[in-house]
């Protein structure tokens, strides 16, 4: 029997039954005005998502990575310098799609629980000259969030196109590409768009755009931005059959946010993150980043003494909720706990309690006070 378990992994994130009711609309012709329309709509709400009221945006099937591709190709010509600022994983995949392409890179690595310093990164740039600075803005590894706004305004006017990996962060943590001077965002819909993965998503701005125009070629065919722009303007033209069913649950998942309101959605996700915090801290529980990089979209959250990973994770699993283990040098160490996109209060509470029960039946007394009861 399918047992249906709250998904709480750092993405994919739990789906509204609105959105899985948009994604079970039967199959409509990609050229059909239902989708010309729906796919609009998308574009122009991505738009208000991250604050951007002149640039481009992209929806293309596809993941993550794709965007991160996108980004760097359109952006960055042979022969011509990016930084990436790493919080961890995700920051050493952008440098290694850097390299695949023969790109020129350096990196900043962030220290073990600490973001990039904003300080490290005017410096960097006061030095060198750089095409493009890319950024991690939540490293899903990690748990680490960047000051992405400060690196913003140290990278603004100075000439390199400013491009946040907001896979784990747009959407859930608030990103302002005009206000901030932001060339690119990259994100995905299976985050804090809380819509099935399937797809990848993208702001340019209109410099970065006039900067591919300027490139003759780029070493990228479906990657091209300027093979997809025609169609984001026009959605009824074609270069590359869109995942239908996916745009429409797009659609309806960028409804959802700007009807909640963009502040509010922030503020929601601030809340929730410091709920589950306090709960995590009181059980005896400690994260990997520091506090001020605490992120409000995931916790990447250590184990104390006695408890074990994979017990760990099946029990809670068995009470109903599925989170994820720690990824490289953080296996069996951690483990990641996603809170971001449509989440309910019901559903952070029973999570909670699924929480405390699965702690009180490993047998693990941690730190539980007595107003705590020591489990069930
Ligand atoms: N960047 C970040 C920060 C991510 O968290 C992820 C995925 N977890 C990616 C990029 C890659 O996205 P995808 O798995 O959709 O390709």
């Amino acid at each position: 029997m399918n047992q249906e378990k709250l998904l709480l992994i750092p993405g994919p994130t739990p789906v509204h039954p609105r959105i899985l009711n948009s994604l079970s609309q039967p199959t409509v012709s990609h050229v059909s005005p239902i989708l010309v329309d729906e796919l609009k709509e998308a574009l122009s709400n991505l738009k208000s998502i991250v604050f951007c009221q002149k640039g481009e945006p992209f929806i293309v099937a596809g993941a993550g990575t794709l965007a991160m591709e996108m980004a760097l190709l359109n952006t960055v010509a042979k022969g011509e310098r990016v930084l990436i600022l790493s919080q961890g994983f995700f920051g050493q995949r952008m440098e290694k799609i850097a390299k695949s392409f023969g790109l020129d890179c350096d990196v900043l690595q962030g220290e073990d629980r600490k973001a990039v310093e904003p300080a490290l990164l005017e410096d960097r740039i006061s030095r060198n000259a750089y095409t493009a600075v890319a950024a991690t803005h939540v490293d899903t590894a990690t748990g680490i969030c960047a000051p992405i706004r400060d690196y913003a305004g140290i990278v603004k006017g100075r000439g390199p196109f400013f491009i946040i990996d907001g896979v784990c962060a747009t959407g859930g943590i608030e990103e302002k590409m005009d206000d901030w001077g932001v060339d690119i965002v990259l994100t995905a819909a299976q985050k804090c768009f809380g819509v099935p993965p399937g797809l990848a998503v993208l702001v340019v701005s209109e410099r970065a755009i006039a900067k591919r125009k300027s490139m003759a070629s780029i070493p990228a065919f479906y990657s091209d931005l300027l093979n997809w722009l025609p169609i984001m303007k026009d959605p009824s033209k074609y270069f590359s059959t869109p995942c239908v069913n996916e745009i429409r649950a797009f659609t309806e998942g960028t409804r959802i946010m700007l009807e909640e309101g963009m502040e509010s959605r922030f503020a929601r996700h601030a809340r929730t993150a410091q709920t589950i915090r306090t709960e995590l801290l009181d059980f005896g529980f400690s994260f990997v980043p520091e506090a001020p990089y605490l992120a409000d979209t995931l916790s990447v959250v250590r184990y104390p003494e006695g408890v074990e990973d994979g017990i760990f994770r099946k029990t809670f699993a068995e009470n109903g909720v599925i989170v994820a283990g720690g990824l490289g040098h953080l296996a069996g160490k951690v483990f990641r706990m996603g809170h971001m996109g449509n989440l309910s209060l019901s559903q952070i509470d029973f999570a909670l309690a699924a929480l405390k029960k699965t702690l009180a039946s490993i047998g693990f007394s941690g730190k539980f006070g007595p107003e705590k009861g020591g489990g069930e």
